[in-house]
């Protein structure tokens, strides 16, 4: 079946619609991209086509490149990826060129674009390529190239187009950030001409080639006058502006996202030759970035995996459990956050908190976050009153009669949690399924306290819940499935990421980012200079330093944490060391950003200053420091061993979900592709070496698991997918 059919209308335009079969939303091939190469070819070649349109049979234009096909060419090789590159430029340069004669600037046929929604990465590189854009005026459509945000950049032409339409200061946001517009949004940065009615997209973009002139056909840097807008590099204006994007590009990235820096090169070089030299150029640092471990592995766990889990890969097979009705216990900083994302995904919430008051307080946080969506144009008054009209803030339990689901979010204590579990399960009714966002207590015993445990479960939300992806759902010992697949129907309402993990101390993400901080921490107790263990953070591409992140999760709730594991193990308790430092500081009165003061000095307005000098009077550094790839061993260490033990434990029981919920959940180093994809990146011999060195410098906390150990021997990885390269 073909991805593209060709109309012919009795006027002389040629329909070609875009339909990739048993899709909802097109994406590209290079199946497809040889079919639409050959109608280009017919419709330059038969004297009866006037021009042509692009279209899409679908409600949007397209998705983008298939991402499983790109991830597949890396099999092939460098020269595969830059010949295969190259032969989508040669048919996009086709459709710009358009069958003129450039030494009479005559003969050209106008071929244009018109969108019906959605359009992004090679779904917008082929409508740059085509001589007008026209999109339909859809505020849900997106329109961009976001292609970072998972690893690679627009290497089907959209880079050498964009930055030359617009220059390298215009074009930063949307290359480097991948920043999404709606169709007017598009307009207004020009990266698309016009936005019309829906009714009229066709119809417009046919008048248009039907009274296109040969100058029309003739894009500006296929004009000898053309000039690169802002300057070119050599130019003064266009220095700066090289100057300034390279350093604000190494400041974000810290040197280790390879697309970014790809891609400026791929614009500064590009910037200084002509246009289908600048094209070379594109595909040289697209090929070169592709065949990048970490261009894969993301790829891997933030776009074939991350979608994969979204769609449900672990849900068990029982009937659709949308939630209608939710009700939320504790209407404090985490159950307000749920009570927003629920009912802005259209759920109706009942809101139960101790007193009006502070019921009151939870919802007015989502009116709050709504104000805040009016001041910046992404929300109408309408929806507000929307939104809002689904919360019912209340303190009588009578109203979760006819609730399906039950978040509850109260103070993290097992008493408090086991007097409103029972409450509200009495109120609700037998079928309702009960979820407690506790971060530290074990399911298995909570659910001790509900008449129906087979429906306890944990839905472990990480706090801002408006803004993180990630969602952790716990299964307890007795909980069944109907509970499972109500949590995952349930993030996904709210358009959330999931995974789906067996009960034990402190689930995944927090077992993993507890031994991060306190390794960090411990450091800083042997006179290693607080700052070399900050930026050695930041330039293995964690967002937040471990002291940094502490004193955002707050040096108290560190505390507590300590006392309670501490009780909880007894002898075994490995983390004194930590403990004297944190303790320490909170007798300072140091409890993190909260209190305006931490490892971190804050204004009085809460920005972060730099480190607190104070530190180093009870902690100085030593004359000799450890070198930044001890320091960079040991916190990444710290956290992958821990994700490889909660596999060997089955407490993760699909390595996919462990490399999605790190990224997604603390922010594990995104260019990795997570613990196991760095794991596959260095190989598990390299990585049972580095165990062994810091296991005799620093202690048994990294002796490399078993299955490590093992996989070293065997020579085999997590992933094992063909094409993947190991670097030493
Ligand atoms: P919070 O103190 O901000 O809110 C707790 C709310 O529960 C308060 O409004 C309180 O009045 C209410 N409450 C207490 N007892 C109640 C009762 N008997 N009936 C009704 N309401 C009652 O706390 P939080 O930070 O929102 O945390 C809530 C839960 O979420 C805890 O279990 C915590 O471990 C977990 N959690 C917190 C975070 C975080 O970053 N803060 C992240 C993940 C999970």
């Amino acid at each position: 079946m073909a991805d593209f059919i060709w109309d012919l209308d009795a006027g002389g335009v040629a329909t070609i619609t875009w339909d990739t079969p048993g899709k909802s939303m097109n994406v590209m091939s290079m199946a497809g991209f040889a079919e639409l190469d050959a109608l280009i070819d017919r419709a330059l070649a038969d004297v009866a086509v006037k021009g042509v349109v692009i279209t899409s049979g679908k409600k949007d234009f397209a998705g983008g490149m298939d991402l499983n096909v790109l991830a597949g060419m890396r099999a092939g090789g460098a020269r595969a990826i830059f010949d295969g590159v190259m032969q989508m430029h040669t048919v996009l340069r086709k459709i710009e060129l358009a069958g003129m004669d450039f030494r009479t600037k005559k003969g050209g046929k106008p071929i244009v674009a018109a969108l019906p929604g959605t359009a992004l990465g090679i779904g917008l590189e082929l409508p740059l390529a085509t001589h007008r854009i026209f999109a339909a005026d859809n505020p849900k459509a997106k329109i961009g190239l976001p292609e970072i945000m998972v690893g690679i950049f627009p290497g089907g032409g959209g880079t050498t187009r964009v930055s030359r339409k617009l220059g390298a200061m215009m074009a930063a946001p949307i290359l480097l950030e991948g920043r999404l517009s709606d169709p007017k949004g598009a307009k207004a940065a020009g990266l698309i001409d016009e936005v019309v009615p829906a009714d009229d997209l066709i119809g417009t973009a046919k008048a248009w080639v039907l009274a296109a002139k040969d100058a029309d056909l003739v894009k500006p840097w296929d004009d000898k006058s053309y000039k690169f807008p802002g300057g070119a590099p050599y130019h003064p204006a266009g220095f700066m502006t090289f100057v300034g994007a390279s350093a604000m590009v190494n400041g974000k990235t810290q040197g280790v996202f390879p697309a970014a820096k790809a891609l400026l090169s791929a614009v500064y070089e590009g910037s200084l030759v002509p246009f289908d030299q600048a094209l070379k150029i594109e595909a040289r640092q697209f090929t070169s970035v592709l065949m990048n471990p970490s261009s894969s592995a993301m790829i891997r766990s933030l776009f074939i995996n991350k979608e994969a889990l979204e769609k449900g890969a672990n849900r068990p097979q029982v009937a659709d459990q949308s939630v209608k009705r939710l009700g939320v216990l504790g209407a404090g900083m985490m159950g307000a956050g749920i009570a927003y994302v629920a009912a802005n995904a259209g759920i109706e919430v009942v809101l139960i908190d101790a007193t009006q008051e502070a019921a009151d307080r939870g919802r007015a946080h989502s009116e709050s976050l709504l104000d805040k969506g009016i001041k910046r144009g992404r929300v109408s008054p309408a929806r507000k009153d929307e939104v809002l009209s689904r919360i019912t803030a209340t303190t009588d339990y009578a109203a979760l009669r006819g609730v399906d689901l039950i978040v509850e979010a109260v103070f993290e204590d097992a008493k408090v949690k086991a007097g409103v579990t029972k409450r509200a399960e009495e109120a609700a009714g037998e079928e309702v399924i009960f979820a407690t966002n506790t971060s530290t207590l074990p399911i298995t015993g909570l659910a001790a306290a509900s008449a129906r445990p087979g429906n306890y479960i944990g839905i472990h939300f990480f706090s801002p819940v408006d803004k993180m992806m990630l969602v952790e759902i716990i299964r307890g010992r007795k909980t069944g499935d109907r509970a499972v697949a109500k949590a995952l129907d349930f993030v996904r309402q709210i358009r959330k990421t999931p995974i789906v993990v067996n009960d034990a101390r402190f689930f995944y993400a927090n077992r993993c980012i507890i031994p991060y901080i306190n390794e960090g921490i411990r450091m800083v107790a042997e006179g290693i200079a607080p700052a070399l263990v900050e930026n050695a953070a930041k330039l293995l591409g964690m967002p937040l330093g471990p002291l940094q992140l502490v004193d955002e999760t707050s040096i108290e709730l560190g505390v507590k944490i300590a006392r309670a594991t501490k009780a909880a193990m007894g002898a075994d308790y490995p983390d004194e060391a930590v403990d004297r430092v944190i303790f320490w500081m909170a007798d300072q009165g140091r409890l993190g950003r909260k209190t305006n003061a931490g490892f971190y000095d804050y204004s009085d307005k809460g920005e972060r200053l730099g480190l607190w000098e104070g530190l180093a009077g009870k902690y100085p550094a030593d004359k000799v420091q450890l070198s930044l790839a001890d320091v960079q061993h040991r916190l990444m260490m710290a956290q992958v061993l821990e994700a490889v033990r909660a596999l060997e434990e089955g407490v993760l029981t699909d390595i996919r979900e462990g490399d999605v919920g790190a990224i997604l959940g603390w922010g594990f180093a995104p260019w990795s592709g997570g613990p196991f994809g760095w794991l596959d990146i260095i190989g598990a011999a390299r990585a049972v070496q580095i165990c062994r060195e810091l296991t005799a410098q620093f202690g048994h906390r990294f002796e490399a698991p078993a299955l490590l150990r093992e996989m070293a021997e065997n020579g085999t990885g997590f992933y094992g997918q063909p094409g993947e390269t190991r670097a030493a």
